[in-house]
């Protein structure tokens, strides 16, 4: 063990901030041209450890799609469920049996990858606007041996990640290092805010989810992410010990259900009404910033 692993060891130590890493929708596609074909090697070199790709399965029912689940799951990296087509579940147009039938179609695609785990992830994390909606889909995921790939932590980097994409269609040349501080200031921001918030409503730190996606702004910048995160005294843990965790097992009844796993164990003590907004995260809370940097 040299100097630099004893530290980064030490990481988390004294405060208990664990966090792993999470990514949604692969959605490849959308990474402009210049960067698309190194972006998933970018991506799983930053990797400290094992993540967790949350799967949407029409973004990956292609040659290249399976080629990014393979060398995921080939080194060591979780496959989780995110629907097949990313509709989501607020929707009162789409009932649960529809919703469960694009479940079904994505397990379909993923169940022959060895990272495959049967975790479901709400798109847009909202898990049912009525106490009705949302009790069909935990009874059926308990019926189906699924268990929901929480995130802790919620984030915009989706939305930082679609302003960078406009300005790049706007301007070519645009010097994508300018939104590197924004970005990072975002995450390690909302990091702390959900650790501090689980401290105050479950009463103690839990190991956290990040949620991440896919994307052309975290393939640019993820390294530095994950620097910094261990800068401000984060571990970074494997996505399969953060979901061994109990908390992950809560079921928080609250209605419309959803949000971070900690923003709902927080609804339902009532205690943090003044301080909780709904939803949780979203790009209204971004916008501004991003327009006042000229981003
Ligand atoms: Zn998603």
């Amino acid at each position: 063990m040299n100097r630099r692993t004893f530290i980064q060891g030490l990481a988390g130590a004294a405060t208990g901030k664990r966090v792993a890493l999470t990514f949604d929708d692969v959605a490849w596609r959308g990474i402009p041209g210049r960067w698309q074909a190194g972006a998933d090697a970018a991506l799983r070199a930053a990797l400290p450890g094992q993540a967790a790709l949350f799967v949407t399965g029409m973004n990956v029912d292609n040659a290249q799609g399976a080629s990014i689940l393979r060398a995921w799951s080939k080194a060591g990296h979780i496959l989780g469920n995110h629907t097949w087509d990313h509709v989501g579940y607020a929707s009162a147009s789409i009932s649960p049996e529809q919703f469960q039938a694009g479940i079904l179609r994505c397990d379909d695609l993923l169940r022959s990858y060895e990272g495959f785990q049967r975790l479901f992830r709400f798109p847009q994390l909202k898990e049912g606007q009525t106490v009705e909606r949302r009790d069909a889909m935990r009874m059926w995921m308990h019926e189906h041996g699924y268990r929901n790939g929480y995130v802790t932590i919620d984030a915009s980097d989706w939305y930082y990640d679609a302003r960078l994409r406009q300005r790049l269609q706007r301007e070519p040349e645009f010097d994508v290092t300018r939104f590197r501080r924004p970005y990072l200031d975002h995450i390690l921001d909302r990091a702390q805010y959900y650790d501090s918030l689980a401290r105050r409503a479950v009463g103690h730190g839990i190991p956290h989810t990040l949620l991440l996606h896919y994307n052309l702004i975290n393939s640019l910048f993820l390294g530095d992410l994950v620097a910094e995160l261990r800068q401000q005294d984060w571990r970074v843990i494997d996505a399969g010990e953060a979901f061994a965790d109990p908390v992950f097992r809560r079921e928080p009844a609250i209605a419309p259900a959803g949000e971070s796993l900690v923003w709902a164990l927080a609804k339902e003590t009532g205690r943090f009404d003044g301080e909780l907004h709904y939803p949780g995260e979203d790009d209204v809370y971004e916008k501004p910033l991003l327009d006042r940097l000229g981003l």
